[in-house]
């Protein structure tokens, strides 16, 4: 038995576990869906894997769900960060959007010299977070951290992750990922649409921790740079072998 929905509840999950619904998300399975009493629904809530649960009640306003069985165990990502400035809401819903089906265990938006947005609305960029997971069969949503600045983050850099700064000025010096141990703590650096200054580009470049990579010849918009980078390493140090 298997059930072609999925849901993210904020809902302890286990063995006939009752899950209550919120409006929003009776609307979505019992409106929108179409679903009935005894129907399926896979639940999950980013700690207890997924479970198979059935509709035990359904309303216009609400409605209880029963789990019966779990149907996958929990599976983390590596622990990497997406680091990124954002930049158009259309495309910063993209880059939360890939980094979530990419895998990447925190998405951490940077205001850096250049860029060009002053706010983001983070409760909308969870959304699009867990809308992703939902789709995309995965077990754990990704936490969307509030704007922070680039120096400040720097200035409380945890020990230990290692940093792949992406830099368009680094074209032909590309750190071989597939050198580095697997298993360690990282976070990947994406500039704005203005790119880095050169006072930012100077203090990345002295870190002990940070790597400079090219992602090639081109210079991509921070969006498709995202993907291409959390691409490669995903391929070099992540879960993908
Ligand atoms: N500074 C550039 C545009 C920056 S592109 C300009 O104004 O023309 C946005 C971000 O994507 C960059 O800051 C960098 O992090 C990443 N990026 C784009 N192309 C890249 C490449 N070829 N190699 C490494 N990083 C790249």
């Amino acid at each position: 038995m298997s059930a072609k929905i999925r849901l993210y509840v904020e809902h302890p999950l286990g063995r006939g576990q009752s899950v209550d619904l919120t409006r929003e998300q009776a609307h979505y399975l019992f409106g929108v869906m179409r679903l009935a009493v005894g129907g399926h629904v896979a639940l999950f809530n980013g700690q207890d894997g997924e479970w198979l649960a059935q509709v035990a009640q359904a309303g216009k306003r609400g409605g209880v769900l029963t789990c019966l069985e779990q149907s996958k165990p929990l599976q983390l990502p590596p622990d990497l960060w997406l680091i990124f400035a954002p930049i158009k809401k259309a495309r910063t819903d993209f880059i939360v959007e890939k980094a979530t089906e990419m895998g990447a265990a925190r998405i951490l938006p940077v205001q850096t010299e250049f860029t060009n947005s002053e706010r983001i609305r983070q409760d909308r960029l969870q959304a699009h977070a867990v809308e992703a997971a939902e789709q995309c069969g995965g077990t754990y949503v990704p936490e969307v951290a509030d704007l922070q600045r680039l120096d400040r983050m720097l200035d409380t850099w945890p020990e230990g992750r290692q940093l792949m700064f992406c830099d368009e000025a680094e074209v032909g010096s590309a750190l071989r990922l597939a050198s580095q141990e697997k298993g360690q703590p990282w976070a990947i650096l994406i500039g704005p649409e203005g790119g880095f200054s050169d006072r930012e580009r100077k203090r990345l470049t002295g870190l002990p921790y940070a790597h400079v990579v090219s992602l090639g010849p081109r210079i991509l918009r921070a969006d498709t740079a995202a993907v291409a980078a959390l691409t490669m390493w995903q391929q070099a140090l992540g879960d993908w072998a």
